[in-house]
């Protein structure tokens, strides 16, 4: 936080510097010391340190001043700064002026000039007057601040980012905070203009978004050399692998991710399965774990999406979603899958309005009290199920099936059990979503027939697809898009005819040499934490032998 200041205002210039020398020499340590000629001069600074939130802590002010008297001054200066104490010094003559400007124009105390010797006659007065303020100083908020609505999308995943990503900030429901509106009008900002990012610096980001949002909170988005050895797409367990063995083993790695290292399980509450974490580990932990490692070993990350893949001779070329492209010899892909969507009606309106995909960590503090809906039976839905118990009043959770034992790790069904406020309704699903603006009620089917309920937030786990669209044809998949790789790639025994290399791909290769897969995306993969993370580990190993045949 930036040095509280004390401001001392007076237009005789050898006065101003007396008073500024015995401040500077009692407080210079702990407070910022700054002055001003005349009333107006104290104002238009005061107006400045203002927006970059700048504390004022104390402004002693000269009474008989040409334009704008003393008290005159301090009262205004109330209006930008209520909470400064307040000091007027004044000629002796002027005592009976000073007095009663303490009631008019609440001013904390009034000094005689001189004030000789400091240590008594000044000192004191400003000792006391500064520990008042102090003990009901707040200091403000240093991070960054989102103007939002709790009901929008955009909102919803600028928020997530900056979770996921460690940046601190403090969110500003439109709705629900008065400070919200207040901000927006002093920062010129129009409501069509939310989500906003208000900075530390005074400056804003209307209609923010994560990709713009990054490079601002110092997030690197360009690559730092030209050419790498190996371009990992993804975070996750396996692109986070891939990042730790590739780098220390001498490769040049360059990792790909627009999001919070961590990948799925970076959403997830706590993975309770992984090898060495006999407490469990939450994804974003072990997501936060593996980036620190790997960037040690000399891996750079940039929080970039990937949206195109060339291949030219021995160079593949990975395209950025702001258009530049990074070239590699080899590239893993490692972008795992995303969501299903619900395809029923009324979703689509909805989605970040109510309904979200995954766990939706960030929407947690926003349901509490509240009735929450889960939709899905397997270990995702239960652990988000867990997660949302500690907050929302009731957590429903609807499963298709006739019970959790077909699909759920009998550890989390054991928790279920044992947690209170979670429903589990089986042999129900939903048929319709429905609100104006946002989620405000269900169209549910039971065992016995149709019902509704009322609902906010409804949290959606009904299995995973890949998200290929940017893959190049060339890149072979299976009919519901998973990559294929290695013996897989044969059909009836023989490779596809665009493969015209004379030897056989590597364990993990894709249809075009030197890019491979790892984790969830390829085809026949185990969807689990420690599979994505072998699989990443062995895929350098693959990168190595094809490296070795150039
Ligand atoms: C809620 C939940 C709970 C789970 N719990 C467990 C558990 O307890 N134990 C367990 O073993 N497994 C668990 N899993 C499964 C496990 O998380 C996955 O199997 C694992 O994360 C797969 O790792 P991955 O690296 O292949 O892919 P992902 O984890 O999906 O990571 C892929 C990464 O690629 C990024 N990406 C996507 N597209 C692009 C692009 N175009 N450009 C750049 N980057 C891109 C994504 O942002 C993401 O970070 C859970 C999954 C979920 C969703």
């Amino acid at each position: 936080m930036a040095r509280p200041i004390l401001l001392a205002v007076d237009d005789d210039v050898s006065v101003l510097e007396a008073v500024v020398q015995d401040l500077r020499r009692q407080y210079g340590a702990e407070y910022r010391i700054m002055r001003a000629a005349s009333g107006q001069a104290a104002l238009d600074t005061l107006a400045q340190v203002k927006p970059r939130q700048e504390p004022v802590a104390l402004i002693v002010s000269d009474q008989r001043m040409p334009g704008m008297t003393g008290v005159d001054f301090l009262e205004r200066s109330r209006e930008i700064y209520p909470e400064a104490r307040r000091v007027l010094l004044t000629a002796y003559a002027d005592t009976e002026a000073a007095i009663q400007a303490i009631n008019s124009a609440r001013i904390n105390y009034y000094l005689n000039k001189p004030w000789d010797p400091p240590e008594e006659k000044l000192y004191p007065v400003l000792n006391d007057l500064l520990e008042d303020w102090k003990a009901g100083f707040k200091p403000p908020f240093e991070g960054l601040r989102v103007i939002g609505s709790r009901w929008s999308l955009q909102d919803h995943q600028l928020r997530s980012f900056l979770s996921r990503n460690h940046v601190p900030y403090r969110w500003m429901d439109i709705a629900a905070n008065e400070e919200a509106a207040k901000l927006l009008v002093e920062k010129n900002l129009k409501p069509e203009q939310l989500p906003a990012v208000l900075f530390p610096d005074g400056t804003t980001m209307p209609g923010a978004e994560p990709d713009a949002l990054a490079a601002r909170v110092g997030l690197r988005t360009q690559a730092t050399q030209e050419f790498y050895d190996i371009t990992v797409i993804g975070a996750g367990p396996a692109g986070l692998a891939a990042a730790v063995y590739g780098a220390s083993e001498g490769l040049k790695t360059l990792v790909i991710e627009p999001d919070a290292p961590g990948g799925q399980a970076g959403s997830s509450s706590r993975i309770e399965n992984y090898l060495g974490f006999p407490s469990g580990v939450t994804g974003a932990d072990l997501g936060r774990r593996a980036h620190v490692q790997a960037t040690r070993f000399g891996a750079e990350f940039l929080t970039q999406r990937a949206v195109g893949l060339r291949v030219d001779g021995q160079y593949r070329f990975v395209k950025l979603a702001d258009g530049r492209e990074v070239s590699s010899h080899v590239v893993l892909l490692a972008s795992g899958v995303q969501y299903r969507r619900l395809t029923i009606p009324g979703a689509e309106n909805l989605t970040g309005c109510g309904i979200y995909y995954g766990a939706a960590l960030v929407e947690a503090a926003s349901c509490r009290d509240e009735e929450v809906y889960v939709v899905g039976g397997a270990n995702s839905a239960g652990q988000a199920a867990l997660h949302f118990a500690k907050f929302a009043r009731t957590v429903t959770m609807l499963v298709r099936g006739p019970g959790l034992t077909a699909t759920m790790s009998k550890y989390l069904i054991d928790e279920i059990e044992r947690t209170s406020n979670i429903v589990v309704a089986t042999g129900t699903q939903v048929i319709t979503a429905e609100g104006n603006g946002h989620l405000e009620g269900l169209c549910l089917k039971g065992p016995k027939g149709e019902f509704k309920v009322r609902a906010n937030s409804l949290f959606v786990f009904i299995g995973a697809e890949p998200g290929v669209d940017w893959l190049p044809p060339s890149i072979l998949r299976d009919e519901k898009g998973f990559v294929l790789a290695g013996p897989d790639l044969r059909r009836d025994g023989k490779m596809p005819e665009s493969w015209k290399e004379t030897r056989e791909p590597f364990l993990l290769e894709t249809s075009v040499p030197g890019v491979f897969v790892a984790g969830d995306l390829r085809h026949g993969s185990i969807k689990r934490v420690a599979s994505a993370v072998g699989e990443g580990s062995i895929a350098v190993q693959f990168a190595h032998q094809y490296l070795a045949g150039f």
